[in-house]
């Protein structure tokens, strides 16, 4: 049985994914998660005693560690639990609150990465060679580090990095650590990029879920600008199983782009949800319209 260090696991995606290597993958998980704001333990409550699951709380942001020294606690949690792999999630996410306050998109992404990436490589030093050679850190990460997505294309792995927003700073920042600690120091590492997620357990404030909830209870709903920006969307459960396809046949040192091949124009998707939710609530089909204000991007 596969022992992987999640970080993370209580958030939206995480959750998602902690789901599946438990249940379908026979994998024992140890799950490190601060709890913040976005990170709730009932999304994992089915789980929460099945055999080889294990809850640690930790706040893997914090002071940047000196040379070799992470954080003890995050120490002897590896030296605990002996995981063969980590799959790192854990990060602040959203992008409005990163406009808000920059500060601690830089405290949990960047410098919890970059503790997360130095607590693995001083325990991956001292592992047995076959275990060595087996162990992996597999970052997740957002398809923002490339900017806007243009009318017409896709992300590709050799897109140049353009972010924008500090959220996508900080993870884009967090990418060039691991690949640093990757060239630097030999720890076998694989990135992933992802589009927009969309699915069970995510936090209220997103898009859709915020909009669902809006329209259920009569609320505005704020739309950037006049809609057009267009962003790709996949199912968050198609994204755990690209995960665990990354995880196991990714090559070391790569980067994996994951999408949905499903762009649509931020307007166009409000309004299919406005249309299917009329529906479900004996509205007449598009009424919910009149909800819709435009507001600066
Ligand atoms: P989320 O906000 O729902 O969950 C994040 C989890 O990380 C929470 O459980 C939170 O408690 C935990 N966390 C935050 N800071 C922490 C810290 N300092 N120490 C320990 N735990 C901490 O996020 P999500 O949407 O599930 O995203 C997970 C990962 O996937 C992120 O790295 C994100 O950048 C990436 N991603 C998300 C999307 C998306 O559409 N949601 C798309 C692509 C990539």
């Amino acid at each position: 049985m596969k022992k992987i260090l999640v970080t993370g696991g209580a958030g939206f995606i995480g959750s998602n994914l902690v789901r599946l290597l438990l249940k379908e993958k026979s994998s024992s998980v140890i799950n490190v998660d601060k709890l913040s704001y976005a990170g709730n333990s009932e999304s994992l409550n089915d789980l929460k005693d099945m055999p080889g699951y294990f809850f640690e709380q930790l706040d893997l942001g914090g002071a940047p560690s000196s040379s070799s020294a992470s954080p003890k606690s995050l120490q002897s949690l590896f030296q605990e639990h002996q995981p063969d792999a980590v799959i790192h999630l854990a990060a602040e996410s959203h992008v409005d609150r990163s406009i808000d306050g920059p500060g601690e998109f830089i405290q949990a992404n960047v410098i919890g990465t970059y503790n997360l990436l130095q607590a693995s490589l001083q325990y991956w030093k001292k592992l047995p060679v076959d275990a060595q050679s087996k162990f992996r850190f597999l970052h997740v990460s957002t398809d923002e580090v490339y900017g806007s997505l243009a009318d017409n294309g896709l992300f590709t792995e050799e897109t140049k990095y353009d972010p924008h927003s500090p959220y996508s700073a900080s993870k884009a920042s967090s990418d060039h650590f691991v690949r640093a600690f990757a060239d630097t120091y030999g720890l076998p590492t694989v990135i992933s990029n992802c589009s927009n997620n969309y699915g069970p357990y995510q936090f209220p404030e997103k898009l859709i879920p915020l909009f669902i909830n809006n329209i259920v209870n009569n609320k505005p709903l704020p739309v950037y600008g006049s809609g057009e920006n267009v962003r790709d969307w996949l199912y968050v459960e198609d994204h755990a199983n690209a995960i665990d396809k990354i995880f196991h046949f990714g090559e070391l040192n790569q980067t994996y782009n994951i999408g949905g091949f499903n762009e649509w124009k931020n307007i166009d998707l409000i309004k299919v949800i406005i249309r299917v939710a009329d529906k479900l609530l004996n509205r007449e089909i598009g009424s919910s319209e009149k909800l819709i204000t435009y507001v600066n991007d």
